[in-house]
């Protein structure tokens, strides 16, 4: 025997007991939906995480069940992300933004036993239940003070935990087994879960703190604007229970005047979200000549980070980290930071460095390759398919949808780019067939199902097209049956009951043929070619 190291898996609930032990009183702040603020320590939130795991645990919920939350950034989401993956069940976050039809088609796919919800959700909760049969329980964020009177009625957070054992027992679980799940809408078809695991959770979580990611150190006070729905937001929970970091919570309030007032009162050095909210903060505080002196560092990920937001938060001192990733990559792939060599270039040449998405992080691994599956040079210039592999990246959606995913061991990201020979990778385009607006995904196909279902139209396509505050917008472009009477509001009209209000169109444009490939299939990118000059009305 030469000797080894000791076998520990790396699990989630190392992490919380890491938090609760080293750096029990770094403090959680959360805005609450009832109102007002709270704030707690890790000593606090880790008794109550074990508080909740007792509930579980007397429930019955086993190891690999899916419990569901549809809920915002908040402290009681915290410690349903520990108990829940902790005691060894999947935390499954669900995306309250989605059309109701979707979210009941998650629910039922990913079978959810019990579902955690924020007092916002109410009504949705109400819609849903009745076509959600797995769920035996919907348990509110709540005290019983603010406990609604609803159909059916859910049980109460706060009764729930109170009185149980501020310890637990956490299962020694395999660092394989699955930790959490969250559905993309960013493929066609139906949406895809994606089950993280402990281990690729622990380490996407090592990673966030690198100082070529996201730098999260003790000294740091972080704000994830990025909602707990969308990829464990960006997975800065895990990062702040590794580091000790303050962690505030903005709960339902994601709009600038409130964002800014957090920030100044908590002193928040780090944030991060889409660069949709970054516009609505950037507006508050020229508008209200606010200024956030503790702010060192904005991650701008989800879609791609504009010139002038860049320049703007460059003009208060604040750095501007560039992230791109993916639900199925936990989500961080790349993140644009400077090197040595960048030191003495001009302004220019920097800020052209930082308008790409990034150099990949250890753990990741990136190329690009065109249509036969050839790898393209990294010269910034030629473009390809951009593909991934590391251990944090999805080998096959839950429940195997979508068949086998990977090409020769690479995950194919969809998106289409350029590597340059210092490493940054720079998206240019997108292969496919879904448009994000506002950090959410917009289904084209469908859209364009709901538009072909009108008697009137022969053929339609929805596309994305620039849009200054939500980054893209889908429109319809329309070709319609002969002799038929069909205008832009007798479409939308018809749409409206069937899609979520953010999916309608902003525009319907009717045209007398679309472009299709060889093969007869829509071809988007000469479509998109076609209306390059479009303008959205009123932008
Ligand atoms: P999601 O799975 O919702 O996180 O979406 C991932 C997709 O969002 C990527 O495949 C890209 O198409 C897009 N995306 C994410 N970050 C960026 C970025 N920094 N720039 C451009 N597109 C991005």
């Amino acid at each position: 025997m030469l000797g080894r190291m000791m076998q520990m898996p790396l699990l989630i609930s190392s992490l919380l007991r890491h938090a609760v032990r080293w750096h029990g009183d770094s403090e959680i702040v959360s805005r609450l939906v009832e109102g007002g603020i709270a704030r707690t320590t890790w000593t606090q939130l880790g008794e109550r995480a074990c508080q909740l795991a007792h509930v579980l645990n007397d429930w019955g919920v086993q190891r690999g069940d899916r419990v569901g939350t549809l809920a915002w950034n908040n402290q009681r989401h915290v410690e349903t992300y520990f108990a829940v993956s902790a005691s060894g069940a999947v935390c499954h976050t669900i995306n309250p933004r989605l059309f109701p039809d979707q979210i009941v088609w998650i629910i039922n796919d990913a079978e959810d036993t019990h579902v955690f919800f924020d007092l916002s959700f109410v009504k949705l909760v109400e819609q849903i239940a009745p076509r959600c049969p797995s769920v035996k329980s919907w348990i509110a964020y709540t005290d019983s003070e603010h406990m609604p009177v609803m159909t059916p009625q859910a049980l109460c957070y706060e009764t729930l935990i109170a009185g149980r054992q501020t310890e637990f027992d956490w299962p020694q679980l395999d660092e394989n087994e699955a930790s959490s799940l969250c559905y993309t809408s960013g493929t066609t078809g139906n949406p895809k879960g994606v089950l993280y695991s402990h281990r690729s959770t622990v380490l996407h979580a090592y990673c966030v703190c690198l100082p070529d990611t996201m730098s999260v150190s003790a000294a740091d006070c972080v704000l994830p604007v990025v909602p707990m729905f969308h990829v464990n937001a960006w997975g800065t929970p895990y990062a702040i229970a590794l580091t000790g970091a303050k962690l505030v919570l903005p709960g339902p309030a994601l709009d600038g005047p409130s964002l800014a007032s957090l920030m100044a009162d908590e002193g928040v050095t780090l944030t991060a979200g889409v660069p949709t909210v970054w516009l609505g903060l950037l507006k508050h505080l020229k508008e209200a000549g606010q200024k956030l002196p503790a702010l060192q560092r904005v991650v701008i990920g989800g879609a791609a980070a504009p010139p002038a937001m860049i320049r703007q938060f460059a003009e208060m001192g604040i750095t501007v980290r560039h992230a791109w990733g993916m639900t199925e990559m936990s989500p961080l792939g790349t993140v644009c930071t400077l090197k040595t060599k960048h030191t003495d270039m001009s302004s220019e040449a920097r800020e052209a460095v930082l308008l790409k998405q990034g150099r990949p992080i250890f753990g990741v691994d990136l190329k690009i390759v065109d249509a036969e599956g050839r790898e393209l040079p990294r010269d910034g210039k030629a473009f390809g398919d951009l593909m991934v592999r590391g251990p944090w990246i999805l080998e096959s959606y839950f429940k195997g949808a979508g068949g086998d995913v990977l090409q020769d061991g690479w995950f194919a990201t969809g998106d289409v780019s350029t590597i340059d020979p210092d490493g940054y990778m720079g998206i240019t385009d997108r292969s496919k067939d879904v448009i994000k607006s506002g950090g959410e995904w917009i289904s084209s196909i469908d859209l364009e199902n709901h538009a072909m279902a009108h008697p009137a139209v022969a053929e339609a396509a929805a596309i994305g097209v620039r849009h200054p505050k939500w980054d893209e917008r889908p429109i319809l472009v329309v070709v319609k049956k002969p002799g038929a009477d069909l205008t832009r509001d007798m479409l939308l009209e018809f749409m409206r009951d069937k899609i979520a209000k953010w999916w309608m169109p902003d525009d319907v444009v009717f045209v007398e043929d679309l472009p299709h490939t060889a093969t007869g299939k829509l071809s988007k990118k000469d479509l998109r070619e076609r209306l390059r000059d479009y303008a959205l009305p009123g932008v």
